[in-house]
C-alpha cells in the first residue's frame, strides 16, 4: 500500500514526496528527528516528544517549522489517512537548504524541511521480541559530545545494530570509559537487589522520553531508582537488565556479552514496568 506521507505543508502519496538534493538534512546530517508511538490509533506521549523536538531545534539554532498544535494535527491526520493503529510515526526537521552546499548555515530565513511519514507495525505492544527479552554485546562509544539532542547522525548507532546482529544478539550497549552510556537506540537500565541503575542525564546520552516516563512510573510503584553510572561488569553481575524507548517502550535483556542475567529470562522488574507503562500509556493517549 502507498502511504500518504507529509512534506512541507503537503500531504502526498510516497512515491510523490520530494526534498531538495542540496537539504543539509541529506548532505550533512543537520537535522532533528522524534518517533512517537501510536497504540489504539492514539498518540503516546506527544506531549514529551514535542519539548524534546523543540529543545533539540533550540540547541542547534533551527527554526520551528510550525506550531506544536499544527504537529498535532499533522500527527493525527497522518494516523487516519495511513489507519494506523499501532504504529510509529517519524518527524524530521533539517535546516532546509538555499540551493547549495556551504559549512556555512544558510541564511536567516531559509525554510526548515519538515518530513512526516507512519510506519504501520500491528502487533507493536504484544512484541514476542519482548517475552524473549534481548540479548546483547558492548562496543565502544565513539559517537560525538551531544548525544542529548536527537539528531539523524545515526551511522554509528546503525553501525552498532549490525555488529549486534553477526554476534547472533539483538543490539549493542555502548561503553565509554568503562561505563554504559546507553543502547543504540534506547536507554539502559540494570537491576540489583531490587534496585533499579540508570546513567543520569548529562550531554552523555540523549534524554529518553520512555526514560522520563518509566522513572516516574517506578517511583509510583514504590520501585527504587538510582541515578549514577554503572559498568558493563556490573551489568554482567546484574539480577536483570532492560532498556526503554518510545518505539519498543519496555524491553527486558538477558544476555550480556554472552553473560545470562539471572536465570537468562525476562526479569519481574522489567516485565512489571512495561506492563505499567504500556498501561498507563494508552490511557493517556491522545
Ligand atoms: N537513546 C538513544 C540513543 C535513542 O536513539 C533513543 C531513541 O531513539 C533513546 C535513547 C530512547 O528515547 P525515547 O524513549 O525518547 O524513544
Amino acid at each position: 500500500m502507498t502511504r500518504t506521507v507529509y512534506v512541507n505543508g503537503e500531504y502526498l502519496p510516497e512515491t510523490e514526496a520530494k526534498v531538495s538534493i542540496f537539504d543539509r538534512g541529506f548532505l550533512m546530517a543537520d537535522a532533528v528527528y522524534e518517533v512517537t508511538s501510536v497504540l489504539d490509533g492514539k498518540l503516546i506521549d506527544f506531549e514529551g516528544h514535542a519539548v524534546r523536538l523543540k529543545r533539540s531545534l533550540d540547541e542547534l539554532q533551527m527554526a520551528e517549522p510550525c506550531s506544536k498544535d499544527e504537529l498535532l494535527e499533522i500527527h493525527r491526520k497522518l494516523v487516519e489517512l495511513n489507519g494506523i493503529t499501532e504504529g510509529l510515526v517519524y518527524l524530521q526537521v533539517t535546516r532546509g537548504s538555499d540551493g547549495d552546499r556551504d559549512f556555512v548555515f544558510p541564511s536567516a530565513g531559509t525554510k526548515p524541511t519538515l518530513v512526516l511519514f507512519t510506519q504501520n507495525k500491528p502487533g507493536l505492544a504484544d512484541n514476542p521480541a519482548a517475552k524473549k527479552g534481548a540479548k546483547i554485546i558492548s562496543i565502544e562509544d565513539i559517537r560525538w559530545g551531544r548525544r542529548d539532542i536527537k539528531t539523524v547522525q545515526l551511522l554509528y548507532p546503525s553501525m552498532g545494530k549490525m555488529m549486534a546482529k553477526a554476534a547472533g544478539c539483538d543490539d549493542a550497549w555502548m561503553i565509554e570509559d568503562g561505563y554504559v552510556t546507553e543502547g543504540t537506540s534506547n536507554n539502559a537500565y540494570i537491576v540489583k537487589n531490587g534496585n533499579i541503575v540508570t546513567r543520569p542525564l548529562s550531554n552523555d546520552i540523549l534524554h529518553g522520553i520512555t526514560r522520563k516516563a518509566v522513572l516516574r512510573m517506578a517511583a509510583e510503584a514504590q520501585m527504587e531508582v538510582e541515578e549514577r553510572l554503572f559498568t558493563i561488569d556490573e551489568a554482567k553481575e546484574a539480577d536483570e537488565a532492560f532498556t526503554t524507548s518510545a518505539s519498543a517502550f519496555v524491553m527486558p535483556v538477558v544476555e550480556i556479552d554472552g553473560v545470562a542475567l539471572g536465570d537468562g529470562t525476562p526479569g519481574p522488574i522489567a516485565k512489571r514496568l512495561r506492563e505499567i507503562y504500556l498501561d498507563e500509556s494508552r490511557k493517556a493517549a491522545i
